[in-house]
């Protein structure tokens, strides 16, 4: 049998209509039951899928790409269409806002983001924007009134993908002053392209230099609350619909180069080698301790990117270059770099005689 699209709000609640912890209490237009057109919902997602650099089902779409363009459009006519007042800032965060009858109150906001990695699927972050869209709709066709101001908050690039800083549009929307001045100087995507230059093309940042306009006054919100598909495979397993988020991810990543002498691998023998190669991959593997000694089933620790120059079969590696990822905290990643750990583990890749350098990334 199939299961119904339209459920009544007693279903997500858990409450029945009349207790007094329920929210529409005190509005003259009690409803009897909310309804997400799931149908509808599922229509919009199968459509912002379609702005994509990759063909179906696959969803690419890159930040300030002209797919991400199309897509954007495509929310903002949707909040137009819900009544939102639609708000973008310099960088591209788009704010839709349904004024409450108290709208000098903090309001209540929800989103999330709809830039994706080569290669997803279509639900991520999108889930997150449709389905805060969706609930407005639904609380419309209701027929409550807010008290504080609801709104629908689409932050740029939540992925890294294009210039390897993930939260984008949020770390400025938190006053991330060190991030703004990196966007205006120094951050370039893969192609040497400058954020600045392309924001522009996308048509934002058009005469502000000054990207603290992005930056939120505090008490500008009550709550947050995101929507977001589970990436992992353990609802799943455990047979459940939906989770609540209990703590916060902290993604860091760590650029790391090493440097050693190289030489010729059938001439330098091994006392006398500093194989810079090896103090990578023996970093590789304590970052894989570290993470796996923490305690925390939540903490991942990736070293995606491993490259060795010269990369000859018959040459010892002088300079080696990795890139950590890190769902973490920042300064637990630092500590553990810069080897005051008392953990012996820890200091098996400082090679002597070999240099490392390390680079925090945005
Ligand atoms: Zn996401």
């Amino acid at each position: 049998m199939k299961t119904p699209r339209s459920r009544p709000w007693r279903i997500f609640s858990g409450y029945p209509l009349h207790e007094s912890n329920n929210p529409f209490d005190g509005s003259s237009s009690l409803p009897t039951s909310l309804s997400v057109d799931g149908d509808s919902l599922q229509r919009q997602i199968d459509e912002l899928s379609t702005f994509s650099d990759t063909p179906a089902p696959s969803v690419t779409r890159i930040l300030y790409s002209e797919k991400d363009v199309l897509a954007r459009r495509y929310i903002k006519n949707l909040m137009g269409l819900s009544g939102l007042s639609v708000r973008e800032d310099a960088v591209g965060n788009i704010f839709g806002r349904w004024d409450g009858y108290e709208p000098g109150l903090p309001a209540v906001a929800t989103g999330s983001h709809i830039d994706a990695i080569p290669y997803s699927g279509k639900y991520d972050g999108v889930v997150g924007v449709l389905g805060a869209i969706e609930a407005i709709n639904v609380l419309k066709r209701s027929g409550f009134r807010p008290k504080r101001s609801l709104e629908v908050i689409l932050f740029t690039s939540e992925e890294p993908t294009r210039f390897g800083i993930s939260c984008l549009g949020s770390r400025l929307l938190a006053g991330s002053v060190t991030l703004a001045e990196a966007l205006k100087k120094t951050t370039v995507d893969g192609q040497n392209i400058s954020f600045v230059d392309a924001a522009r093309l996308a048509g934002y940042m058009k005469d502000e230099d000054d990207l603290s306009s992005v930056f939120l006054n505090s008490g500008s919100y009550s709550a947050f609350l995101e929507l977001h598909i589970e990436q992992g495979p353990i609802l799943e397993a455990e047979g459940l619909s939906i989770g609540i988020v209990t703590a916060i991810a902290a993604p860091a990543s760590i650029k790391v180069d090493f440097e050693g002498n190289g030489g010729h691998a059938g001439a330098v023998l091994m006392p006398n080698r500093n194989d810079a190669g090896l103090a990578a991959a023996e970093l590789a593997l304590a970052v894989e301790k570290h993470v796996l000694d923490s305690g925390s089933i939540d903490t991942v620790g990736t070293v995606g990117i491993l490259e060795l120059h010269p990369g000859a079969i018959n040459s010892i590696p002088s300079k080696p270059h990795l890139e950590i990822g890190m769902i973490y905290r920042v300064q637990k990643l630092q500590s553990l770099l810069y080897a005051h750990n008392p953990d012996p583990c820890f200091h098996m890749w400082q090679i002597p005689g070999t240099l490392m350098r390390n680079e925090e990334m945005k």
